[in-house]
């Protein structure tokens, strides 16, 4: 919206190789001239890649999840630290993938968020319902739950994430929420942040999004960016939304 910077923030999920990330990364860098911060979320080992090609760009890299442990006997994890080293800016948390197939908790989501903080990281807490609750009028019930461990943390914690609003039914379905649909749940966590104390926080839309709808999504008050999945593998589309 309009006091609040726009922020379009690529999800690759597990795609990607060395070999075709080349293009798409020197493609980010070269078109990024607008005016909205725009980043992209990598799988791990492809970090070191997106560091080295957008280092003297406008767009900036994180990663897709992250640990709660500092360091140790976690096999498997990936600590803050370790996204640190890449100069990682950003770092997606609570994921509906994530949620739904490795069991994330809104607990450990918000420990994963308060993790990131400390590292100077910035989380990206993902929340949203799943087309059953959504049929069920659950929705302000599930979004108030999800962001309930997180909003926990502080309006000084809080103030410094993301949040990004992604009803599961419209992620990867090519089935986008209405700007109209999108905004009323942005309301509700706008008046839970302004509750808190911590209103200028940026509340990102996901499920979805492509150059052709992301203008309408973005004209809504409470909407202050995308995060884009699918349609952040293509670079030319990519730049579209973030130009829109
Ligand atoms: C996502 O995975 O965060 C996402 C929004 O995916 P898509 O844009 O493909 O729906």
């Amino acid at each position: 919206s309009q006091a609040r910077q726009r922020l379009v923030i690529g999800n690759w999920k597990m795609n990607g190789s060395l070999a075709d990330n080349v293009e798409l990364l020197e493609a980010l860098r070269a078109g990024a001239d607008v005016s909205a911060d725009v980043a992209v979320c990598v799988p791990f080992p492809y970090l070191a890649q997106a560091q080295a090609l957008l280092e003297t760009s406008k767009v900036s890299w994180g990663a897709q999840d992250v640990s709660v442990h500092a360091s140790g006997a976690y096999t498997g994890e990936v600590s803050t630290a370790m996204l640190s080293d890449f100069n990682c800016r950003w770092v997606l948390v609570g994921h509906s993938e994530r949620r739904s197939y490795h069991g994330e908790s809104s607990e450990l989501v918000a420990q994963k968020a308060q993790a990131a903080l400390q590292a100077g990281l910035v989380p990206v807490v993902c929340i949203g319902e799943t087309l059953q609750e959504q049929e069920a009028g659950e929705t302000a019930d599930v979004i108030a739950a999800q962001l309930k461990p997180v909003l926990a943390l502080g309006p000084q914690a809080v103030a410094k994430m993301v949040i990004a609003y992604e009803p599961v039914w419209a992620i990867g379905t090519g089935r986008t929420a209405t700007p109209e649909q999108a905004q009323e749940v942005h309301a509700l966590i706008r008046a839970a942040l302004r509750e808190l104390g911590a209103e200028q926080v940026q509340v990102l839309y996901g499920g979805s999004v492509k150059a052709a709808n992301a203008a309408s999504l973005f004209a809504m008050p409470d909407i202050d960016g995308a995060l884009v999945g699918g349609a952040s593998l293509v670079a030319e589309e990519f730049l579209r939304i973030a130009a829109a």
